[in-house]
């Protein structure tokens, strides 16, 4: 991962564009691409280029967490401690599966700031912008 965030070919490419891109990494549909950016504590449109190594190998720890998280759990990527809290105060699966994705409008779940959405890449990507300034 780290090797391809720094290929010429990718690394000046904005990260809401670059996550969908199937040709950088396969699979990452795009409810994963909204997470993996809220847990990686990133802007869409920062690029690799612009991150340190520290910042691109917790990216890339965050990406592959996020995918194995999902497959493990039949498509919830939130994390566990904020599910049980949505479970306990009787929230629906909707509330609580996601992190930020489909979330807009909603309290973060880490900072409880808004969680807003804007379309990038013609696809609809939730963030929370307190959280992901880095
Ligand atoms: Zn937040």
């Amino acid at each position: 991962m780290e090797e391809r965030l720094t290929a010429p070919r990718f690394r000046q490419r904005a990260l809401g564009g670059l996550l969908l891109d199937q040709g950088f990494y396969a699979g990452i549909g795009n409810y994963l691409r909204s997470e993996m950016l809220f847990f990686a504590g990133l802007a869409p449109q920062r690029r690799p280029m612009d991150l340190g190594p520290t910042q691109r190998l917790r990216l890339a720890s965050v990406m592959r967490h996020v995918i194995q998280q999902a497959y493990r759990e039949a498509g919830v990527t939130n994390h566990p401690a904020w599910v049980e809290r949505e479970k306990r105060a009787g929230a629906t699966r909707g509330r609580w599966r996601f992190a930020v994705f489909d979330r807009d409008g909603q309290a973060c779940h880490a900072c409880g700031d808004q969680v807003s959405r804007r379309m990038v890449t013609s696809r609809r990507l939730y963030y929370c912008a307190s959280c992901q300034s880095g």
